[in-house]
């Protein structure tokens, strides 16, 4: 069995950027799964706690193989290494990583919530996932570009890419 997944990277410490790179890297090198495709670089401004740096953010497709709570668990390990330490909900953080879907599968439980419970709001979430999936559609939420149309009041800007020379 295999599955069509979307993960959300978020960092805002350090060097956000380059986390969020290295973070894109690691998830191409997963076992068991294929890498597909990944969105720009975007940056935003904190949501809830206001007074802390920018965030930078992303979205990465892939087919994962292992099962959605195995798979959680190797996201897990790559926040781990990048020394992410778990405090308050929408803490600064070296590197988050969400999964936001794993194919059509829908759970209600605490530990792993299918789709992710707060996709459907975050337009820094949204816009990379529309980017690299315009025509999606999450399950019980509606279409990514009706539900990041109505996240139109939330300061978010695509970073270009440098170009070498
Ligand atoms: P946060 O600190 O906001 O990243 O939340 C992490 C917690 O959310 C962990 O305890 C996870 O087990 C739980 N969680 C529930 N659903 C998900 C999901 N779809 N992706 C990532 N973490 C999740």
């Amino acid at each position: 069995m295999s599955a069509r997944c979307f993960v959300a990277l978020g960092a805002n410490l350090g060097n956000p950027a380059a986390a969020v790179s290295s973070a894109i890297a690691a998830l191409r090198r997963l076992p068991d799964s294929e890498f597909l495709a990944a969105s720009s670089l975007y940056q935003t401004a904190p949501v809830g706690l206001k007074h802390q740096p920018d965030f930078i953010n992303a979205v990465v497709e892939l087919i994962a193989v292992p099962p959605a709570p195995t798979f959680l668990d190797m996201l897990f390990a790559i926040e781990a290494d990048f020394g992410r330490r778990r405090s308050v909900r929408n803490a600064p953080r070296t590197l988050d990583l969400d999964l936001l879907l794993y194919g059509d599968e829908i759970r209600d439980d605490p530990r792993l919530t299918l789709p992710h419970p707060r996709l459907h709001e975050r337009a820094f979430v949204l816009a990379p996932l529309a980017e690299i999936a315009p025509d999606l559609v999450i399950p019980g939420r509606g279409p990514v570009s009706a539900l990041l149309a109505a996240c139109a009041g939330q300061q978010i800007e695509k970073l270009v890419a440098q170009t070498a020379g």
